[in-house]
């Protein structure tokens, strides 16, 4: 049950109520502390005004109102990311980048949240993979990473350029693309989303939100069936041919490219909604014309957008390098010859390893021995 959890950030308007009822309380109290949480970002319940005095104390006394993760560290890109280094109650520490975007979209903002801390998926190119599994997060840590940043942006409107917007505008996307295989929790996950996304808190549209998987093909199937899921899909694709992407993604072995292609095919897309397919170019690894025509192929039939993402190595001793520009140029060519849609992301905050494949806790542990 999860408003067994006191951290409660990922408690539901429905888990509140339960909480309020189980106590003797009407259960409308849980809608209201819920807006007091979410919408306003009260953490402190003897804020909340429209609560009888009684009744502030009883959710002083018995819930945990110094939330589930600590700030630990605050690293500053000079593209504007922000890498956040938060600790959960029990030692360890996770990453959260907040993002925000260039030019015309300066008042954009995307945060990429952990779902699991460490992955067991051991994806090659990845930093993560490195540290190996220690556990899923909550669904309140999830919801946590958004609550601290932000309280962050809230001390510092100005820098952000906040205006008079209600803090529920302050974000444009949440992408589930952090540290973790957001299926392998698919529970928590989708718990986190149904309280992001509620009307009586951030009211966060689905539409807004991705999920991203490295090809977990049951979580797939799970998600393809869930009623409540509307939002976002993507693909950590990488290669179209089994024997190079097995190599990039181990999950591959598991699930291989026809069993994913037939998982996409039958996923239940809303009307005029696109799955991203998220490619690096590595230099000489999955970067010739070869590769993108396997990549059109394995495209074919699929709605979908490609996102083309620079490979930003995690250490001396990575084993990839990035495409070159004119290799680059011509993958990009040839994939919109064919008529697909290719974005040409630039991997945000590179020189503070909060790029994608990037994040890692540099301390694997913190809990007691
Ligand atoms: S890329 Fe994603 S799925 Fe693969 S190891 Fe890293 S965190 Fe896990």
């Amino acid at each position: 049950m999860v408003w067994s959890d006191p951290t409660f950030l990922g408690w539901t308007p429905a888990d509140w109520r339960t909480w309020f009822s189980t106590r003797g309380r009407p259960g409308f109290r849980g809608d209201q502390v819920f807006t007091w949480i979410h919408r306003f970002g009260v953490t402190d319940p003897f804020a909340m005004t429209n609560l009888s005095k009684d009744l502030r104390e009883e959710l002083a006394r018995e819930l945990v109102w110094s939330g589930p993760l600590s700030v630990e560290r605050v690293q500053r890109s000079v593209d504007g990311s922000i890498k956040f280094g938060f600790g959960t109650a029990d030692g360890h520490l996770i990453e959260s980048v907040l993002i925000p975007g260039s030019g015309r979209d300066r008042r954009k903002f995307t945060v990429c949240v952990s779902s699991q801390i460490g992955c067991a998926l051991g994806c090659t190119f990845c930093a993560t993979a490195t540290m190996g599994f220690l556990r899923d997060l909550s669904a309140s840590e999830i919801v946590a990473q958004i609550h601290e940043i932000l309280k962050f942006m809230a001390a510092e409107p100005d820098a952000w350029d906040l205006g008079e917007r209600p803090r529920t505008q302050w974000l444009t996307n949440i992408v589930y693309m952090g540290m973790g295989e957001p299926l392998l929790n698919l529970p928590a996950v989708l718990q986190s989303v149904a309280v992001l996304s509620d009307p009586a808190g951030l009211d966060f549209s689905s539409r807004r939100i991705t999920i991203s998987t490295a090809g977990w093909v049951p979580g797939l199937r799970e998600l393809a069936g869930h009623p409540d899921f509307s939002g976002q899909l993507a693909i950590s694709l990488h290669a179209c041919d089994d024997g190079i992407r097995t190599r990039l993604m181990p999950v591959n072995r598991r699930f291989p490219l026809a069993d994913l292609r037939e998982a996409l095919l039958e996923f239940p897309l809303p009307a005029r909604r696109r799955i991203t397919m998220e490619y690096i170019l590595l230099a000489d690894v999955n970067d010739s014309p070869a590769h993108a025509r396997a990549l059109v192929r394995f495209c074919s039939g699929l709605r979908v957008k490609i996102n083309l993402i620079p490979y930003h190595a995690y250490g001396p001793a990575s084993q990839f390098s990035a495409s070159p520009p004119a290799r680059k140029a011509a993958f990009t060519e040839l994939l919109q010859a064919s008529g697909l849609t290719v974005i040409e992301r630039s991997s945000a905050g590179a020189d503070i390893d909060a790029a994608c494949g990037q994040l890692a806790s540099s301390e694997k542990s913190r809990a007691p021995q």
